[in-house]
């Protein structure tokens, strides 16, 4: 079987060379370990920063090793009493077509409550990042609106229909017509605007007749300068990622715009997931109840095969995800 390397540390956009398949052999569990084989990887932005060689909240990945990700794997063979033959877990495990993972740090998946892709999407990380960011960071009233950068990603496309759940209005940004015909006539949002038009300020400023009263923030850059020149009086921003900066070589930029900050006491906060590491299950309760009563939807992008888990990561700098990007591995 085979498993993937970082070869290399990327300078700018990373490419298919920075990433090394390496065969290897099957491993032999131990006591209380399982061997998992992998169904679904997930792709994230902020894998990204952990190929940098820098002091983050996680540390960096090792070059000539494993990349380690979302990964929902089946049990195909258990040394476990937690663990049967055939059950499903859902954990940060090594981009590999096999693992050996000990029992006790693993995360059954409950196959009954959604589909199991679910749990690596509006059920897992990107779900539950939107879900926190939003409602106890910037907690957007009824009427409000709710301005959310990277619109028709995974954790944008939930953040903007838990701004319509909670009353407010959703003002979505996003980088094709494709993806603004989606957000408003799928997903239900108020307004949304692309911002690869010349005509993106003068758009976005038709979108906002009330101003902005929360910010969720997931791409940085000019984009957010231009939604920060709109805040209103306790403004608040939820500051979630920055993608727009991640392939740059001169490091990030903004937000420029202090004074508006000043003008409207507005308030900017960042966070990372980890945060609210206790709370989790609260928020899985929450989004797997609206999905239920149909409040939420969600969608995956789904490449079918190992060999373009590469492809895959890289598409997420250049758009071609709707929804969650998820890499096919095996069925179950
Ligand atoms: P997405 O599914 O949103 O995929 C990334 C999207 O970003 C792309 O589809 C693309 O859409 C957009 N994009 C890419 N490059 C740019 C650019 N230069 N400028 C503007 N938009 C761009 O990914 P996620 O939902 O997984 O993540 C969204 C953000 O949330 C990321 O910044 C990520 O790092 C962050 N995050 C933070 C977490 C936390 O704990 N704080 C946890 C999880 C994610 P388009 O076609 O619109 O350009």
């Amino acid at each position: 079987y085979k498993e993937i390397h970082l070869v290399n540390r990327p300078e700018g956009m990373p490419t298919n060379d920075d990433f090394k398949f390496v065969e290897k052999e099957i491993p032999t569990p131990g006591e209380n370990e399982v061997l998992l084989k992998t169904l679904y990887l997930s792709v994230d932005p902020y894998m990204r920063g952990r190929m940098r060689d820098i002091k983050s909240y996680i540390p960096p990945f090792q070059l000539n090793e494993a990349l380690v990700g979302g990964v929902l794997a089946e049990v195909v063979e258990s040394r476990s009493d937690l663990f049967e033959k055939g059950d499903i877990v859902s954990n940060n495990l090594s981009w590999s077509e096999y693992n050996v993972a000990n029992a006790t740090k693993l995360q059954k998946v409950d196959p009954t409550a959604a589909s199991i892709t679910a749990h690596l999407s509006v059920l897992g990380l990107t779900g539950l990042t939107a879900y926190f960011g939003l409602l106890d960071i910037a907690k957007p009233q009824a009427g409000e609106t709710v301005v959310v950068s990277g619109a028709a990603g995974a954790v944008g496309s939930i953040v903007g229909q838990l701004a319509k759940i909670k009353g407010a209005r959703a003002v979505g940004i996003a980088g094709s017509d494709d993806k603004i015909d989606y957000l408003i006539n799928e997903l239900g949002f108020d307004a949304a605007v692309n911002y690869k038009k010349d005509s993106f300020k003068e758009d976005l400023i038709a979108a906002l007749p009330d101003g902005v009263d929360v910010y969720f923030d997931n791409v940085g850059g000019d984009i957010s300068d231009a939604v920060m020149n709109e805040l209103n009086k306790h403004a608040r921003v939820t500051v979630c990622g920055a993608i727009s900066s991640y392939n740059s070589v001169d490091g990030d930029v903004g937000p420029r715009i202090q004074g508006q900050f000043i003008k409207t006491s507005a308030m900017m906060k960042g966070f990372t997931l980890g945060d609210y590491a206790k709370d989790l299950p609260t928020g899985v309760v929450a989004l797997t109840q609206w999905l239920q009563e149909g409040k939420l939807k969600y969608d995956e992008t789904i490449v079918e095969g190992f060999e373009n888990t590469p492809d895959a990561f890289l598409g997420l700098f250049k758009g071609t995800n709707l929804g969650k990007q998820l890499v096919k591995v095996a069925d179950p």
